[in-house]
């Protein structure tokens, strides 16, 4: 099949012919119709994972259909279209049992762990855990948005900020993880201060569903927060750097 492949650490991109993918007995092969470019496929291809090893098909956010099946796999067959979340747990240790199936340790990704989705077919492990169906409606190009920002997004708001609705929620950064941070809180009811350097991401965000927005342009951190305090009558109840700053994490 064909793959977008890299030889060495910041090498050249370049389709090339690779072997088919095996199906794991516990996992499922998916012919990829959509895939995503993430910061993340960047870091795989600069060598800064050290689960990458070369030669290398990078790639983790998509949405297919069912090609094969596994043996041990009980809830998908072949035709079934899919998506899967960035990390892909293994369901059955204690970690996955507490239900934080993003930091499984023992986590498959492809485009990390082994070959990624920047290909015609990729392998899904533990695939009765990580697949999930896809409505009829929701297009292969809308569902591979929603794996890897939504699923990280969600988490920390829902799980780890606990995000009512009627509370502030301060998104630091308004790329594809901050707006969908946006559209999570505002759809949980939660009012939100979106805050970036960028008139068009801020604009994303008012489209999102962000209730205030802040260009930050030119600002100290200092300064962005007096702002943040007006804004959101006394400071946000949930603050998450989308950005990676240390300004901003901090
Ligand atoms: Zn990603
Ligand atoms: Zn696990």
């Amino acid at each position: 099949m064909r793959a977008v492949r890299f030889d060495r650490f910041g090498g050249p991109l370049e389709v090339a012919l690779v072997p088919e993918p095996e199906c794991p007995d516990d996992g499922a092969v998916v012919r990829v119709e959509a895939t995503g470019v993430c910061r993340s496929d960047w870091h795989a291809w600069q060598g800064h994972d050290p689960d990458v090893t070369l030669p290398h098909v990078p790639g983790h956010e998509m949405a297919g259909t069912v090609l094969q099946v596994g043996t041990d796999v009980r809830r998908w067959r072949p035709g079934d279209r899919v998506t899967v979340p960035f990390v892909q747990a293994c369901g059955t240790c204690g970690t996955c049992r507490a239900g934080e199936h993003q930091v499984c340790p023992a986590q498959t990704q492809p485009g990390f762990t082994h070959d990624g989705t920047f290909a015609e077919k990729v392998a899904l492990h533990h695939a009765d855990v990580n697949l999930v169906a896809l409505p009829e409606a929701m297009t292969a190009v809308t569902a591979a948005a929603l794996g890897c920002r939504f699923a990280t997004a969600y988490r920390a708001l829902m799980a780890h900020g606990r995000v009512l609705a009627g509370e502030w929620v301060v998104v630091h950064g308004c790329g594809g993880l901050g707006l969908s941070l946006v559209m999570i809180a505002a759809a949980g009811g939660a009012n939100v201060l979106a805050i970036d350097v960028s008139p068009a991401a801020l604009t994303a965000a008012r489209d999102a569903g962000a209730t205030q927005v802040l260009d930050a342009t030119g600002m100290t951190p200092e300064v962005v927060g007096t702002h943040v305090a007006d804004l959101t009558d006394g400071g946000g109840h949930v603050s998450v750097d989308a950005c990676g700053s240390a300004a901003t994490a901090v």
